[in-house]
C-alpha cells in the first residue's frame, strides 16, 4: 500500500497503491496435502489472501505441487538453505518464494534461483528476523543491524538484476521492529512484509502485533501483514483482518462503545457484544463505525464521529443517531433490524 514498487503474486498485488494484503502460513506437515488444502480453504474464508507453506526438502516438492495445483489462494514456498528446492518449488507452481540468500550459499546458486524466478515471473521475499542478524552489523544499533541485514539480502538479488522483491525485517521487539522497517522504507522502493516475529500466544501476540503492525501502518509503512500467533493460523487471519478494519485500512464494520460510568442507562457491554454478533457476517463496501453509548447526556456528542450510534435511554431501549443527528427511538427487539437496514443504506 505504501511502497513505490509493487509485485504480483499470481494476481494478488502487493505494494504500490494496492490494499494491504493479509498473509498466513499453514502449520501442518506439507506431506499431508488434504489437511493443508483444508486449512488453506479455511484461511481463505477467514480473509487470508496469500498463504505460505514450508518446503523442507526434495520429498516435499511433490506434495507441495499438489497443494499449489488445488489451492484457492496463491502459495508462497518457504525455503531454507537449498537452492535446488527453491528452483523446483518455482517450477511446480509456487506463486512466490521466501528465501534467505545469505544461507543459500554462493552467488552462482542465487543466480540460478533468480533465472528461474524471472522465467516464471515469481517474486522473491527476502529478509531477516531479530534472531538472524548478520554478525558484520553487530556494532550497529539493533534496529539498524536488523535493517542492514535485510538490505544485504536484497543486494544479493539486485546484484543478479532481480528486482521483483518483497522485504521483511521482523523483531520480537515492537520498537526495534518499527525502526528497522522505517529505515528500510526510506532506503529502497520494495514492498514490505511486516509483522512481529515470535509474538507468542494469542493474548500477548494480539497486543504486540497491534502495536508493531499498527504503528508501522499508521506511519505509512507496510504492504502486506502476517500476524504471528502460536497455534491455529486461523486466529492470525481473524486478528489481521480485525486490525486492518479497526485502523481503517480495510472495508468493514467497527463497533466501538463507551467505557461506561455512573450515568450509564443500559448494559453497554452486553449490547456492544450483541451488535458485533448481528453485524459479523454483514458484507459492506466501505468502513462503517457503529458506537454503543451508555447515556443521553454525553453519548450523542461522543458518538458524533460514528456513522450510526445507539445511545441508551431510560424510556426506550435505545435512541439511534445517524452521523450525530437524532434518527429515532426503538425498543430493543427493533434495534437489530433497524441497524441492519441503516447499514444497507450506507452501502448504497
Ligand atoms: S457515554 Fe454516557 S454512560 Fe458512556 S461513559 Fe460517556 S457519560 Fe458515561
Amino acid at each position: 500500500m505504501f511502497s513505490k514498487n509493487e509485485v504480483n503474486v499470481k494476481g494478488v498485488k502487493i505494494g504500490g497503491s494496492n490494499p494491504i494484503v493479509i498473509q498466513s502460513m499453514t502449520n501442518i506437515d506439507t506431506k499431508n496435502v488434504t489437511a493443508n488444502l483444508s486449512q488453506i480453504n479455511n484461511l481463505a474464508k477467514a480473509g487470508a489472501e496469500i498463504v505460505r507453506v514450508s518446503v523442507r526438502d526434495m520429498d516435499d516438492i511433490l506434495p507441495f505441487s499438489e497443494i499449489v495445483k488445488n489451492s484457492s489462494l496463491p502459495i508462497v514456498a518457504d525455503i531454507h538453505f537449498d537452492y535446488k528446492i527453491a528452483i523446483e518449488a518455482i517450477k511446480v507452481g509456487a506463486s512466490k518464494v521466501r528465501i534467505n540468500p545469505g544461507n543459500i550459499g554462493s552467488n552462482e546458486k542465487i543466480k540460478q534461483i533468480v533465472k528461474v524466478a524471472k522465467e516464471y515471473k515469481v517474486p522473491i521475499r527476502v529478509g531477516t528476523n531479530s534472531g538472524s542478524i548478520a554478525k558484520e552489523f553487530s556494532n550497529l544499533p539493533r534496529s539498524q543491524a536488523l535493517a542492514e541485514s535485510a538490505l544485504r539480502e536484497v543486494q544479493l538479488l539486485e546484484k543478479n538484476e532481480f528486482y521483483d522483491i518483497v522485504i521483511s525485517a521482523k523483531s520480537v521487539d515492537a520498537r526495534e521492529n518499527f525502526l528497522a522497517n522505517k529505515y528500510i522504507s526510506e532506503k529502497v522502493p520494495y514492498p514490505l512484509h511486516i509483522g512481529i516475529t515470535e509474538a507468542g500466544v494469542y493474548e500477548d501476540a494480539s497486543i504486540l502485533s497491534s502495536a508493531g503492525i499498527g504503528t508501522l501502518l499508521i506511519n505509512k509503512i507496510g504492504d502486506t501483514i502476517r500476524v504471528s500467533i502460536s497455534g491455529d493460523p486461523l486466529k492470525e487471519v481473524y486478528l489481521a483482518k480485525q486490525l486492518l478494519i479497526l485502523l481503517g485500512f480495510k472495508n468493514g464494520i467497527r463497533v466501538i462503545a463507551c467505557p461506561t460510568c455512573a450515568r450509564t442507562e443500559i448494559d453497554v457491554e452486553r449490547l456492544a457484544y450483541e451488535v458485533k454478533e448481528w453485524v459479523k457476517d454483514k458484507k459492506v463496501n466501505r468502513n462503517i463505525t457503529i458506537s454503543v453509548m451508555g447515556c443521553v447526556v454525553n453519548g450523542p456528542g461522543e458518538a458524533k464521529h460514528s456513522d450510526i450510534a445507539i445511545v441508551g435511554t431510560r424510556n426506550s431501549s435505545g435512541a439511534i443517531f445517524l452521523s450525530g443527528k437524532f434518527y429515532g427511538s426503538y425498543k430493543k427487539d427493533k434495534i437489530k433490524d433497524k441497524l441492519l437496514e441503516l447499514i444497507d443504506n450506507l452501502c448504497l
